[in-house]
């Protein structure tokens, strides 16, 4: 079955896609189902997010009925690799297979995922106020703040800041029921409750936790019976004082189509924002992943990924799987090279051609002011904090070095530009409008 499967999947997939992810899978299929046992777990996540859908629907195509796949680390016969074509992994250290996220249970299950905890969530600035929130709720549930809202772009650690809060109220005291869904299973339960006329029951599980968490809430929008249940449930545990722990993509007063009264309930506790990670940031995280995934990846990699991946935490999660991967199944070290010629595609998109006179545009339409102004010689402020901000933005954002943008900007000398850029960061942390404008820019620029 998987082999046919394969087959049909090879004439949608690029053969080194193919090569690296889908074929090192082993399969054995049994009465429940398909079961696909991956070399480790990069291949796995990587296999989860992307292909694991559309395998699903080619095994229901090709079956004719609903097949569930399951996907662990592993392989199907201990001894024998039965392919002889993928080499164990030697570098990667034995971890027992994630869970895999299975439809929530009958008996009590939290649905939480022991790998996300706040050890392996790496502290930034981007990110610590939502750390602080999310440990102090976690230690005093129902005490600190209720609810506590994170919210934030995708990819930046909102999910896993909430599954991190879950295990540790778990670990304070292990008898807590904390319930993880992200918003589309609430839906999901709320509507299968409906249909079956079990809204008693419906009722009686949510508010019988101790804590509950539903990621994404965006999804609510729209959605007006759900928004209804989950107002009433909101209430009930508000008032008796079990947590409640919500993620959102953007400040919910920004989503269309959920209910005022829910939006003002939301603002009774804490709302945090996440934000991008900076630099240094990116570049520790992606060590601690390489760290906890056995990948051994030097700092100068991890420089070069964290400098051209800004968009979000998952994207670079993301090439450092695919680099993993390569590297195990070439059998070679990721090294500099290694990396630019596997990414090369990756890193392009990425790139998006951010110049030095890109950024002098956006930065002067941004202000609205004249180009030539901004490249000229004269220091009237309202001149002079942009083309600080298009300094700044260029040693960020390009490889050119101080001499080189300070030379594309009518001439300055680099210590005009190092300048530039110690003053726009210090006005970063103290000057909540000039890091609105920052971002937004580096938004635009980046895409
Ligand atoms: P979101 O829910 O905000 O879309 P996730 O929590 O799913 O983002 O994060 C995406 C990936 O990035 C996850 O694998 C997560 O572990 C990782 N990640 C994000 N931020 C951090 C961080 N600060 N430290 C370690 N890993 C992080
Ligand atoms: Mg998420």
């Amino acid at each position: 079955l998987w082999r046919r499967c394969l087959e049909r999947l090879e004439g949608e997939l690029n053969a080194e896609d193919l090569h690296t992810w889908l074929m090192p899978l082993q399969a054995r299929d049994d009465t429940h189902g398909l079961q696909l046992f991956a070399p480790n777990p990069y291949t796995l996540d990587t296999v989860r997010e992307r292909y694991l859908a559309r395998i699903e629907t080619v095994i229901s195509q090709l079956t004719g009925h609903e097949l569930t796949v399951r996907l662990e680390v592993g392989s199907s016969s201990p001894r024998a690799n039965a392919s002889g074509k993928v080499a164990p992994p030697a570098s990667v250290p034995a971890k027992p297979a994630p869970a895999v996220a299975e439809p929530v249970a009958a008996s009590f299950n939290h649905n939480l995922d022991p790998h996300y905890t706040f050890e392996t969530f790496v502290e930034g600035k981007s990110n610590q106020l939502g750390k602080a929130a999310a440990m102090q709720v976690a230690m005093n549930p129902g005490r600190a703040y209720n609810p506590l809202l994170l919210y934030g772009g995708t990819g930046l650690g909102k999910t896993h800041l909430m599954h991190a809060a879950g295990n540790l109220m778990r670990e304070q005291n292990p008898e807590f029921k904390v319930l993880y869904l992200r918003s589309e299973q609430f839906v999901g339960s709320m509507i299968e409750a409906l249909r079956t006329k079990s809204m008693d029951e419906f009722k009686r599980r949510f508010r019988s936790v101790d804590a509950l968490l539903i990621d994404d809430i965006q999804f609510f929008a729209g959605k007006d019976t759900t928004q209804e249940e989950f107002f009433h449930t909101f209430n009930a545990l508000f008032e008796s004082k079990q947590q409640i722990i919500l993620t959102c993509d953007r400040y919910p007063k920004e989503v269309d189509k959920l209910e005022p009264r829910l939006k003002s309930r939301l603002g009774w506790g804490l709302s945090v924002a996440i934000e991008p990670p900076d630099f240094e940031t990116r570049a520790a995280i992606l060590l601690s992943k390489a760290h906890d995934k056995g990948v051994a990846v030097s700092e100068n990699v991890a420089m070069l990924l964290a400098k051209r991946i800004r968009s979000n935490v998952r994207d670079l999660e993301g090439a450092l799987n695919t680099l993993a991967a390569r590297a195990n199944f070439y059998g070679k070290p990721i090294t500099i090279d290694f990396a630019e010629e596997t990414l090369r595609d990756l890193l392009a998109t990425h790139a998006q051609a951010v110049t030095v006179p890109n950024i002098q545009k956006i930065v002067a339409d941004y202000y609205q002011v004249r180009l030539q102004d901004l490249l000229s010689k004269r220091r009237v402020r309202s001149l002079a904090r942009p083309r600080q901000i298009a300094m700044s933005l260029s040693k960020e954002l390009t490889e050119h070095s101080l001499p080189e943008i300070g030379e594309a900007f009518g001439g300055r000398d680099h210590t005009t530009v190092l300048h530039a850029c110690r003053t726009i960061k210090k006005l970063c942390e103290t000057d909540t409008r000039m890091r609105q404008d920052w971002e937004q820019l580096i938004r635009i620029l980046t895409g």
